[in-house]
């Protein structure tokens, strides 16, 4: 199959952008594309059977005319299931680019060059600002410590430590510090990396014998970053390694910001000169959001998606999901999505069926809790376990089956599905989605019971909508 070329979609977008309200057109049609299958079809790959089922019954028309336009000839379209389309993740079109931050004003200064976050494995999310941070009681010192970090490196804290549960806005901050720096100061030397990418950066540099570049690019910077710091534990030797830039940094009074999901003494096995080092700052710890910061981010979150989302239902969501803000997103993403498909407002009662408290006819979209514990008890592991980052092969395959599931049967993008799997970043996503579509090719018995997963899956949602668990 070969892609339709960049100016054809673009016609065939012009066309489905007048007929298709935004922000329906925005979120689900603009991210779609096409290609040609032979003479008379052309393929749209979707993220799942709830997104292919809705294009068929909505678009399908729409979207076959558009191609017959821009085609000139009769076309027949087919949507196909494919995990690796998300059609809300435009970023992730291209997952293997590195990710780039524009710094306006030197796009303002030199026409399109970019300052950039130099090679993060990380994905870099526009939207992770300081204005969409909602601050409440929960976050308001991990905030100002943060705003702090941003507006004057180096002299408000250092380091800074944030810590706290998975979902709670560690990673949105720590973004926000690098757009924020990045717009007022575009020559800062700013590195961003998950550890598992510092990790990684220092055992091929071990492995080649090239400590010295890899030195340079940690140590000759203005502001270091580290997401997920916790994943230095049991790991001696990039101890070590960080425990030597985290000094060399420091005594030449550069940030150092850093983001756990537990507080420093709380990290096992991390040894206790690096502890001590990073209290030497600030550490500030994000608690779950009470009902009001709830409902204050589902309303910053409705009206940045261009939904309208009556307070009712925003109450309902917030008193339903208690813990965490991207379960709160994956709720307004299940309700909205409902509202779509079924071409209904979003209502009270809409929102009640779309979240389980009612018992309907359609099936409710699958939740990531069900694969997960779907995949326990299928190969008689701890919920925990799965969750965890332990990496033994009992434990990391079914992880790998679950996350594969994860995206073959929600809507969810790798970084969200990252953040139900202790955080991981997108590319150990993709890694894990790869491992197991290559080994469904090559082994028979594993398809079998990947197979059997999925059917057993949809077949519950289908059949018993409460037998699945309420996403909180
Ligand atoms: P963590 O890194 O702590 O696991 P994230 O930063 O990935 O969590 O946050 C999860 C989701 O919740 C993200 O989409 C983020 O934008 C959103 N979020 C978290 N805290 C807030 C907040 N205070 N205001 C608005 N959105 C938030
Ligand atoms: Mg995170």
């Amino acid at each position: 199959m070969t892609r339709l070329s960049d100016s054809l979609h673009d016609t065939i977008r012009e066309q489905l952008k007048e007929v298709i309200p935004s922000p329906t057109y925005e979120t689900w049609i603009d991210p779609i594309e096409f290609y040609r299958q032979d003479e008379r079809a052309v393929v749209v790959p979707v993220a799942n059977v709830y997104v292919q089922d809705w294009f068929e019954r909505k678009y399908k028309s729409v979207i076959s005319k558009a191609l017959c336009c821009a085609l000139q000839k009769e076309v027949e379209v087919v949507f196909r299931v494919s995990p690796a389309a998300d059609p809300r993740a435009s970023s992730e079109r291209e997952p293997a680019s590195p990710q780039t931050i524009t710094s306006t004003h030197e796009t303002e200064q030199a026409q399109g060059s970019v300052a950039t976050l130099p090679m993060t494995d990380l994905q870099i999310i526009p939207a992770y600002t300081f204005e969409n941070f909602v601050v409440g009681q929960s976050n308001r010192l991990a905030h100002a410590a943060a705003l702090g970090a941003a507006e004057n490196p180096s002299r408000a804290y250092n380091p800074l430590f944030l810590h706290g549960a998975v979902g709670l806005g560690k990673t949105h901050l720590l973004q926000a510090i690098c757009h924020t720096l990045l717009s007022r100061l575009p020559d800062i030397r700013i590195h961003y990396t998950s550890c598992e990418g510092f990790v990684n950066d220092y055992i091929s540099a071990v492995k080649r014998s090239e400590l010295d570049p890899f030195r340079r690019k940690y140590r000759e910077l203005d502001v270091l970053l580290i997401d997920d710091i916790h994943f230095l534990a049991n790991k001696e030797g990039s101890q070590e390694e960080f425990f030597h830039t985290f000094n060399a940094l420091h005594n030449a009074s550069r940030q150092i910001i850093l983001s756990s999901d537990s507080s420093p003494e709380d990290i096992a096995t991390l040894e206790d000169r690096l502890i001590s080092r990073f209290k030497w700052g600030m550490v500030a710890r994000i608690d779950p959001p009470t009902f009001e910061t709830r409902v204050a981010i589902l309303r910053k979150k409705a009206e940045t998606s261009g939904y309208d989302i009556p307070n009712d239902v925003l109450n309902y969501i917030a008193e339903k999901i208690d813990t965490n803000i991207r379960e709160l997103e994956g709720a307004v993403l299940t309700v909205t999505m409902r509202s779509e498909v079924e071409s209904r407002s979003i209502s009270l009662e809409l929102a009640r069926e779309a979240l389980g408290d009612v018992s309907r006819s359609r099936p409710r979209p699958i939740q990531v809790s069900d694969i997960q514990t779907a995949v326990c008890d299928h190969f008689n592991i701890r919920l925990s376990d799965l969750q965890s980052r332990k990496r033994s092969q009992m434990i990391s395959l079914p992880r790998q089956i679950a996350i594969y599931l994860t995206r073959r049967l929600t809507p969810y993008s790798l970084e969200d599905i990252g953040g139900y799997f202790s955080g991981k970043d997108h590319s150990t996503i993709m890694y894990a989605i790869d491992r197991i579509k290559e080994r469904v090719a090559s082994d028979p018995q594993l398809r079998a019971t990947v197979e059997a997963l999925h059917a057993h899956l949809l077949e519950q949602s289908q059949k018993h909508p409460s037998w699945m668990s309420r996403p909180a």
